[in-house]
């Protein structure tokens, strides 16, 4: 029986080695919940990197990580700490993810970390050869895997392969700039299927092909030598009805199970009540735009002063790749912005900004998105931006507001947002003065459409329609000429 492939750098599982054993625990994370339908059952197999480099696995436990793995539908590639440090830290995190999102004064181009990278992708191409028959289906995911397909298509040139990008393409211009651009463009083309969260990306990819490597493309088709890959976009969904329920719980504990998060939240809307709460969650990273979101919340206290002690910024900054220098400098500039910023303008019964540098777990995820007034999030460029969504989908009674980046990919779907450009100063002050003073039937007019909308386009509904799209076109491969 074939089965469906999902690769992946890490794997859907968490392994924690302690004095009682071992323990696989799954992950609950948007991916995982999406591919749910996808990866069930024995008919799949999901493989990635466990989170363990091989110096950190006690040999005497390699084969019960295999079967608690095994358990799960899941099978490991064994990477080094120098590898992850060349392929995850290096070319993924200092390469692509600034290049990509457009930050081409952070992008290193180190002939190390490509060769790193290269070397890293063939060992998780070996791993599918291995685990995988020729009529499986192989889903291969993000930019950490870019050269999978190619490396894959050289040993089952009939297989079935998809690849989604979870972040940005940039534009040709910007893409151009890669010294190995030709490589990533062939190492993607491996695959049937390509797809991205917009049209815009899509568009972009299409350019690179057509400028780069000069192919044929005609609408959304690529030709190479005799196969047709199909390229199209696919904007990932959340988990809706996980959100709705926790909300719709929550609402009703309200009075019993409280959090303590929730009863500091509760005394704060006691203390003052006309006081709104305005939050951003994102990771600690330079695409989110968190400095100068900050920056602009300054803007806007100055240039409505009358604002002052009626309005609270809760950040929830998710600690992130905090080995990379780019991500401790930020840190640093985040913790003194905040200190000079609250420094000067509070008062006795006023902090202007709650800072948390921490993760949170579910719950207390939760007790924010439904005790925020706005919700306020400004990247600078974001493949999708999931907050925002679960933001509205927590939104019970319908009122609450959404600010949101245009550079983000879900500003494409969430029209009724108030939309921003994260540089504009003068036209986020303005925004965040209308998103305080919107009337609560035009909150929940511009939240109907955006629910309905998240609930039809959830990320099982994502995952099935880019399956079934790779599935037509290998049942459909009359197309290639
Ligand atoms: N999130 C989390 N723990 C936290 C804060 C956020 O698990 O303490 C989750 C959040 O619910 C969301 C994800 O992290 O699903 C962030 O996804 P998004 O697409 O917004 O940004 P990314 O981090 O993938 O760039």
């Amino acid at each position: 029986m074939s089965k469906t492939i999902i690769i992946s750098n890490r794997l859907p599982v968490q392994l924690q080695i302690s004095d009682g054993g071992l323990t696989a625990i799954p992950s609950v994370g948007g991916l995982a919940t999406g591919m749910k339908s996808v990866h069930s059952g024995g008919e799949s197999l999901w493989i990635g990197w466990s989170g363990l480099t091989e110096e950190d696995t006690p040999p005497a436990l390699e084969k019960d990580i295999d079967k608690a793995l095994k358990e799960h539908g899941c099978a490991k590639v064994n990477l080094t700490a120098k590898e992850i440090e060349g392929f995850y830290f290096g070319f993924s995190n200092r390469t692509v993810w600034p290049l990509f999102h457009y930050f081409m004064e952070y992008t290193e181009f180190e002939l190390d970390f490509w060769d790193v990278y290269k070397a890293v992708n063939q060992k998780f191409a070996d791993a599918i050869i291995e685990k995988s028959d020729e009529n499986d289906t192989i889903w291969v995911h993000d930019y950490q895997l870019m050269l999978v397909p190619q490396m894959v298509r050289e040993k089952r040139p009939n297989t079935s392969i998809g690849f989604f990008l979870h972040i940005p393409f940039p534009s040709y211009e910007i893409f151009r700039t890669l010294p190995w651009r030709e490589e990533v463009l062939q190492g993607l083309l491996g695959s049937d299927l390509i797809g991205f969260h917009t049209y815009d990306y899509e568009r972009h990819f299409l350019s690179s092909v057509r400028r780069l490597l000069g192919l044929d493309v005609s609408f959304n088709d690529v030709y190479l030598d005799h196969r047709v890959i199909k390229v199209d976009s696919f904007p990932m969904g959340i988990d809706y009805k996980k959100f709705r329920d926790a909300a719709l719980l929550h609402g009703k504990n309200i009075h019993e199970k409280r959090s303590d998060l929730q009863v500091k939240l509760d005394d704060h809307k006691a203390s003052a009540p006309d006081t709104k709460l305005i939050l951003s969650i994102d990771r600690l990273d330079y695409s989110k735009g968190i400095a100068k979101r900050i920056n602009a919340f300054e803007y806007f206290l100055n240039k409505y002063p009358e604002y002052k002690e009626k309005v609270r910024l809760i950040i929830l900054a998710v600690p992130s790749r905090s080995n990379v220098p780019q991500y401790q400098l930020l840190k640093k500039e985040i913790d003194e912005l905040v200190g000079r910023i609250n420094g000067e303008l509070s008062t006795v019964n006023w902090t202007p900004i709650w800072y948390f540098y921490r993760s949170l777990p579910f719950e207390n995820l939760i007790d924010l998105y439904t005790s925020s007034d706005i919700a306020w999030l400004t990247p600078l460029r974001d493949g999708m931006n999931l907050v925002a969504k679960e933001y509205i989908a927590t939104r019970i009674d319908k009122t609450g507001v959404l600010i949101l980046s245009e550079m983000a990919g879900s500003a494409y779907e969430m029209n009724e947002a108030l939309l921003i450009n994260p540089n504009n100063f003068e036209q986020q002050a303005d925004t965040l003065k209308a998103a305080i003073t919107m009337p609560k039937e035009e909150q929940m007019a511009r939240n109907m459409f955006l629910q309905n909308r998240l609930e039809r386009y959830n990320v099982e509904v994502w995952a099935n329609e880019f399956m079934h799209a790779l599935n037509k076109k290998s049942e459909g491969d009359d197309d290639a000429f």
